[in-house]
C-alpha cells in the first residue's frame, strides 16, 4: 500500500513498498520457525504462519506488508505505553521502586527480585510492569482503561480493544505473575490489591492491535515525546529515557543480541509482535507468531535486522 489512501504516490512511497516487500520475502524462510508461545493457552490459537510489517514515518503516513491490518495481542509490548502513561503523570512516583538496568535474567524470574528486596531491575521485566501498571492505577482509578484510551487515540481507531478471552486465560494461568505481585507487596511495592493490579495489567497485555496501528501508537517516541494530535505526552528527556530502557531492556534477555542485529529502541510481545523507534524518523511494528527461546519472534527479528541494514536507520 502506498501511504495514506487518496494522497499521490511519492517516489518515498514507492521505495517504502519496495523495501517492505523485498523484506517479506527475505523472511520468508523464518516464517513459522520457532514456537508460538503457549502458557497463555489463548495466544496458542494463532497461526505460527502469520507475517506483517508496518512502518510509520513521522508525519502519520503508513506503509505495511503481509499481515499488517490483523490485530495480534501487544503482551509485553503494552509495557511500553504503560510506563509513558506514569512518566507522562508523575514520573518521580517511580523513583526507588523500579530499577534501569538489563536483567539478564527471563521476563518473569523471580530469582533476582528476592536478591534485590522486591524492587525489579527494569519497567520492561513483568515484575517492573507490575510496578508500573500500579502506579498508573493509583494515578488514574483505571491502568488498563488509560492505556487502552491512549492506543485508541494514537491509533485513531476507537475499536482498538482488549482481548477479553485472552485476558481471561492469562489470568487462568497467571500465578507466577501473581507470584511476583505478592512478592513485591511483600516488601511495599504493590499499592493497589495485588489481585486489582494484576488485573489491569492482564488487561493491558491483552489489548489487541495490528502492526499498522501499534507502529502509528509508538510515533510519540519517534517525535520526541509528541502526540499524533500535536500536544506533547512527555519532555523530551522521557522520550530518550523511554527509547534508552527499550533499547537496553526491551527484548528480554536478548538485549544485548538484539542491539546488535537491529540497533533500535524496541519493545516484543510474547504475542509476536516487536515495535522499534526510530528517532526522529519514524516507528515500526513487526509480526510473526512464532518465538525463540527467550520470547521474541524469529521473523519478526530477522526482518528488523534487514530493515536496518538496508536502510541504515539505526541509532549506532
Ligand atoms: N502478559 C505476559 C505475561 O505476563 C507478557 C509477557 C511477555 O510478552 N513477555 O507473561
Amino acid at each position: 500500500m502506498a501511504g495514506e489512501e487518496g494522497a499521490a504516490v511519492s517516489a518515498d512511497d514507492l521505495a517504502y513498498d519496495a523495501l517492505l516487500e523485498w523484506i517479506a520475502d527475505e523472511v520468508a524462510p523464518y516464517v513459522g520457525e520457532g514456537r508460538v508461545a503457549d502458557y497463555i493457552p489463548a495466544l496458542a490459537r494463532v497461526s505460527p504462519d502469520r507475517f506483517g510489517m508496518a512502518l510509520a514515518t513521522v508525519d502519520g503516513r503508513v506503509y505495511g506488508v503481509g499481515d499488517y491490518r490483523e490485530r495480534f495481542s501487544l503482551q509485553s509490548i503494552s509495557k511500553v505505553y504503560s510506563l509513558a502513561l506514569v512518566m507522562a503523570r508523575d514520573a518521580g512516583s517511580l523513583r526507588g521502586r523500579v530499577g534501569v538496568e538489563p536483567s539478564g535474567n527471563a521476563f518473569n524470574s523471580l530469582i533476582q527480585l528476592e536478591y534485590e528486596r522486591g524492587i525489579p531491575r527494569n519497567p520492561f521485566i513483568n515484575a517492573g510492569a507490575l510496578v508500573v501498571t500500579d502506579l498508573l492505577h493509583s494515578l488514574t482509578g483505571d491502568a488498563s482503561g488509560a492505556v487502552l484510551d491512549f492506543l485508541r487515540a494514537e491509533a485513531d481507531d476507537p475499536t482498538v480493544t482488549i482481548d477479553g478471552a485472552v485476558a481471561a486465560s492469562e489470568a487462568e494461568h497467571g500465578d507466577l505473575n501473581l507470584a511476583l505481585a505478592h512478592f513485591m507487596a511483600a516488601y511495599g511495592n504493590i499499592e493497589n490489591p495485588v489481585d486489582v493490579a494484576a488485573d489491569h495489567y492482564f488487561r493491558h497485555c491483552s489489548i489487541a492491535m495490528s502492526c499498522a496501528e501499534a507502529a502509528l501508537a509508538t510515533l510519540f517516541l519517534a517525535r520526541h515525546g509528541v502526540r499524533a494530535d500535536g500536544s506533547r505526552l512527555l519532555p523530551v528527556l522521557g522520550a530518550k529515557r523511554v527509547n534508552a530502557l527499550m533499547m537496553t531492556c526491551g527484548a528480554y534477555d536478548a538485549a544485548g543480541e538484539f542491539a546488535f542485529r537491529v540497533g533500535l529502541p524496541a519493545k516484543s510481545g510474547v504475542g509476536g509482535g516487536i515495535v522499534a523507534v526510530v528517532p526522529g524518523r519514524a516507528a515500526l511494528c513487526v509480526w510473526s507468531p512464532a518465538l525463540d527461546r527467550h520470547g521474541n519472534s524469529v521473523a519478526g527479528v530477522e526482518a528488523l535486522d534487514r530493515f536496518t541494514t538496508a536502510t541504515g536507520w539505526s541509532v549506532f
